[in-house]
């Protein structure tokens, strides 16, 4: 992984998720944090420097409670006996100990960092005692708080390979594990990784962004001060947290790409909400917000806090002038949290406290430059120690006056082996890069190459295209990697071509596969009816078929909505249930409705939906049967079904069980609204069932709280955050539902 796939994947999650057993949370798929998606195998070797520093005595360093200067860890090893001389005197007066000054094997300074042994040592004896995977390792080790860190050296390093192949003998047997959270992070080889993580690393990762935001935005931070960190992967949750008593008050992570879907202005509008505060979030995902506002001024941040990918200083310039304020970044490990911290110079970082950082030559050897290896001193549900997290870097000497503690390190993007495209001399997007854009934008299939003219060339099957969208974000990840100059073009791959041409039978396969992972964000109406037509043009008995719904209209269609299909038939057959599964295999989130004319002429709502909003997929409804419902045969059923809304309002409304997703009862409430006013439209002899219109009806007759159920329908569509689970937990949206379907019904004409 790159320097910080996200900053702290607790960020956006509430603290109390119902508890579960950690193989219960395994199979609900909402815990997945798309946070911590990122990270994988990096190419490993290849070092050179660094060996044969540590030779030597330094009877400075072997002195118990020596203390030394950050920083010197870089310099020259024949000048660091000097340098921590003359250091002593200097020494911070935090940091009580260091028992990397003290010496480790051969008594020398190694390049390795813990600011408390005692808690390593701690972890270290929590990970004997109650993780399988370590009972053994650690089995009659002695752990003292000044042997902890020779102890930890002891231990092999663990690769994500590794992680994965031990599974839950990683995990401790002891904690309270209702507080526990799993992770999912991914590869570029698509096999997820997941990690558990406890309270204490989710308070430990918000306890280091506060202290960053604090140390930035000195006095800055009054009690409506909200950390927003804004994502574009399709499967990422939006949601609010409050902090009570601590500045900042709230935290959001926000998935843009419902957002993303509407036009410029309206898109801006809902991006205002950052205005005046701090916004996280991964460089591309900055890069592509930076391109899509446009101009600087339009929305204007306290802070930006950037973390992932390394951060270019273009990039950091383009976002800080668009955003209107500073940028800053963070080493965010997915598997181990937050690890570092900006210095003033781009690329460096200081070692959090929270992490024992050390840097590995080829022999695993302490060394001056090598392979990134981490330890949370945090997280007991799952402890990894001494993970590969797959970086480079190098200690880095000197002083610095930005404030920060900890040793610094730069992070080395120089000698990445597997350089997809580059600009210049010092930009470049590595495969890996490309395959965790790829993977957040579910874009299977897609990869990238470079012409001779220096275009980077984004090439997909050209079967699965990719929605224009899509592409604007892709082009825009792209220029953040190689700078705003960078040529980028989106095309299909050449089929004549046999280096890069797919193999015919898969070929075949993504022909009528339109899959985008969750839910279809990107797609529009028009490609996904396109797509339908293509499977039941021809299917003996297909009278009609037609889109209806929320996907229509960007201001309705939610992460929780369906697509409808329903398809007029001549007559019931067991083909159509295979037919309507095929389908929805292909194509997430989708809903196929298999009638006979008769069949749907049952259901008068349905038949004016059909008719009022459809967008036309095969053959003509009117002519399939469809026909418009009367206004008795609508009250009739009007009724009923507004009692039954209600009640399931209601139910909601009163469910004992505390934590509810502000999210989706925004979504159930703003549904059975939107249905409530549409019969108060039919029943009334007015011919709509669109949302706009059936609103705009609404108001006229002056039905109470219309504001509040377009707020409601914003944040369902998560154009929008709500409000966090702690101040509201979607009540409002279910009282605002249960209050215009208790007026309709009550205004129901006789
Ligand atoms: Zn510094």
């Amino acid at each position: 992984m790159r320097a910080g796939d996200a900053v702290g994947g607790d960020l956006a999650l509430p603290r109390a998720l119902p508890p579960a057993h950690p193989a219960a949370r395994r199979a609900r798929p909402d815990r997945v944090d798309p946070l911590r998606v990122g990270g994988g195998p990096r190419a490993r070797g290849g070092l050179g420097a660094g060996r044969g520093h540590h030779v030597g005595v330094d009877p400075v360093h072997r002195r118990r409670g020596a203390h030394v200067p950050r920083g010197q860890p870089g310099a020259r090893p024949d000048e660091r006996g000097a340098r921590a001389v003359l250091g002593r005197g200097r020494a911070r007066p935090e940091r009580a100990q260091d028992p990397a000054a003290e010496g480790g094997p051969g008594g020398h300074r190694l390049p390795a960092d813990v600011t408390d042994p005692a808690r390593l040592a701690d972890l270290l004896r929590h990970a004997r005692d109650h993780v399988p995977h370590y009972r053994r390792l650690l089995a009659d080790v002695e752990i003292t708080d000044t042997g902890a860190l020779d102890v930890l050296r002891g231990l092999p390093t663990l690769t994500r390979a590794e992680v994965r192949a031990a599974g839950a003998r990683l995990w401790a047997a002891e904690g309270d594990t209702s507080t526990w959270r799993l992770s999912r992070t991914s590869g570029t080889t698509g096999l997820p990784l997941e990690v558990l993580v406890d309270q204490a690393a989710q308070d430990a990762e918000r306890a280091a962004l506060h202290r960053r935001i604090t140390a930035l935005l000195p006095g800055d931070l009054g009690p409506d001060l909200a950390v927003f960190h804004l994502t574009l992967h399709a499967g990422a949750a939006t949601r609010s947290l409050a902090f009570p008593g601590q500045a900042p008050a709230r935290l959001v992570k926000w998935n843009l790409t419902r957002a993303w879907r509407l036009p410029d202005d309206r898109f801006l509008d809902c991006l205002r909400e950052v205005d005046g505060q701090v916004v996280t979030g991964m460089p591309w995902v900055l890069s592509a917000l930076a391109d899509r506002i446009g101009g600087s001024g339009r929305v204007r941040a306290a802070l930006v806090v950037m973390s992932g990918e390394t951060v270019h200083a273009e990039v950091s310039a383009r976002v800080g002038e668009v955003f209107g304020c500073p940028v800053t970044a963070m080493y965010v490990s997915a598997e181990v949290g937050i690890a570092g911290a900006q210095c003033e110079a781009a690329h460096v970082y200081h070692v959090s406290e929270d992490v024992v950082l050390e840097l590995l030559d080829e022999t695993a050897t302490p060394a001056d430059e090598g392979e990134v290896v981490l330890t949370s001193l945090t997280n007991r549900a799952m402890p990894l120690l001494r993970y590969a997290v797959g970086d480079r870097g190098a200690w880095v000497g000197g002083s610095c006056s930005c404030g920060l503690a900890g040793r610094r390190f730069r992070l080395d993007g120089s000698r990445v082996t597997r350089v997809a495209a580059r600009a210049g001399a010092d930009r470049r997007a590595t495969t890996l890069d490309l395959a965790k854009l790829f993977t957040q934008l579910d874009l299977p299939g897609v990869d990238v190459v470079q012409d001779d003219a220096g275009t980077v060339v984004v090439r997909h099957d050209a079967a699965t295209p990719v929605p224009p969208r899509t592409a604007a974000v892709i082009a825009a990840a792209v220029r953040g990697m190689l700078g705003p100059a960078t040529r980028v073009t989106v095309r299909p791959r050449d089929p004549t071509s046999p280096v890069t041409a797919r193999p015919q039978d898969e070929a075949r396969a993504a022909d009528r596969d339109l899959r985008l992972g969750q839910g279809p964000p990107s797609l529009e109406p028009v490609e996904v009816a396109e797509w339908a037509r293509s499977w039941l043009v021809g299917e003996p008995g297909v009278r009609a078929a037609a889109l209806t719904g929320s996907f229509l209209s960007p201001d309705t269609f939610t992460r929780h909505s369906d697509v409808d299909l329903t398809v007029v038939v001549d007559q019931d057959g067991p083909g159509w249930p295979r037919l309507a599964r095929e389908m929805h295999r292909h194509l997430t989130g989708l809903r196929v409705n298999v009638d006979t004319a008769a069949a749907v002429a049952d259901s008068p709502l349905l038949r004016a939906r059909l008719l009022s909003e459809c967008h036309p997929v095969l053959g003509d409804l009117g002519e399939a049967g469809v026909t418009w419902p009367s206004v008795p045969a609508l009250r009739a059923v009007a009724g009923p079904w507004l009692q039954e809304a209600r009640a399931v309002l209601w139910t909601q409304l009163t469910a004992a069980e505390g934590v509810r997703d502000p999210v989706r009862a925004s979504w159930l409430s703003s549904r059975h609204v939107l249905n409530a006013l549409r019969y108060h439209c039919l029943v009334r002899g007015v011919r709509t069932t669109v949302a706009e219109d059936v609103l705009a009806v609404a108001e006229e007759d002056g039905v109470p709280g219309l504001r509040e159920v377009r707020e409601v329908m914003e944040v369902a569509a998560e154009h929008r955050p709500p409000l966090p689970v702690e101040w509201d937990g979607g009540e409002g949206a279910l009282a605002v539902g249960l209050r215009v379907i208790g007026w309709v019904r009550a205004n129901l004409p006789r």
